[in-house]
This record gives C-alpha cells, structure tokens and sequence, in this order.
C-alpha cells in the first residue's frame, strides 16, 4: 500500500456496526434503516419526533417520507431500540436512551428531557390486572414557563 492510497483512505464509519446492531434486534439492514439509525445513535442520547427526524434526514440528503420515518421509529421501539414517550394522541417522541427513566414535557418548547429514575419515587402501585406483569412506570411532568 503506498501513501496516496492511505492518505486517501475514508474515515471509519458507523454504518457496519449499525448494520450489526439492526441485525441482532431483528430488522434487516435496509439502506433507509442504516440511514435513519445512523442519525439517531450518532450522538448523545436525545428524544427526537418523527417530524424533527425527517427534517434531519433531509439535511443529510437521506430520500425517506414521513411514513417511512414513523415505520421505522415504531419498529426500533419494537425492537426495543428506541423508548416511546407519548405525549399525548398526536404528540410522540422517540427516546435513544432505553434505560429507565422519566421525562419533563417543556410545554412551551415542546420539548422533552429527562428525570433520572431516582428523581421520582413510585409507591404503592396497584396490583396489575390478572395475568399481567407491569413492565415499566412513565412519568411525564408537564411544565410552562411562570408567567
Ligand atoms: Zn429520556
């Protein structure tokens, strides 16, 4: 190998081990999949909407509709990649920290952030319906600014 050819050589990217990642969570590694994973776990753990997401595949000259962007939230948070905070019917955002936690809604901003687990103390919790298990506690503290 001469100089050029190392001079010249790309830097690493992220994509195979994203590629690895989508793998071992069950979901075939489409270029549209890598592309959208790529923008979503490249960076600190954030909530982000399907809308914000597309606005960001645009920037990045990634060709997806927001349809496509919804599927593919909904099928990480299947695969247990992304964490889901519903906001209300028609608000969502995406969580890439999966870790258990709970969130300030900032009304104003509509934006999200998080209450670690130990900022909030969960007593006395019902028994779950017969037959089930409860498998996690969201809470969602919903702020303005005072006036
Ligand atoms: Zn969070």
């Amino acid at each position: 190998m001469h100089e050029r050819s190392l001079l010249s050589r790309p830097i690493p990217s992220r994509r195979p081990c994203l590629t690895a990642v989508l793998r071992m969570a069950g979901l075939r590694p489409t270029r549209q999949r890598v592309a959208l994973a790529e923008l979503l776990f490249s960076g600190a753990h954030r909530h982000v909407s399907a809308e914000q997401l597309l606005g960001e595949a645009d920037a990045a000259k990634v060709n997806v509709s927001l349809a496509t962007v919804y599927n593919t939230l909904h099928q990480f948070r299947t695969a247990g990649l992304l964490r889901e905070v519903a906001i209300d019917a028609s608000r969502s955002y995406f969580d890439t920290d999966t870790s258990d936690h709970h969130h300030f809604y900032l009304e104003d901003e509509q934006r999200v952030i998080d209450i670690p687990a130990s900022g909030i103390v969960i007593q006395n919790l019902p028994e779950p319906p017969y037959g089930t298990t409860i498998t996690h506690v969201d809470v969602v503290v919903r702020v303005r600014k005072t006036q």
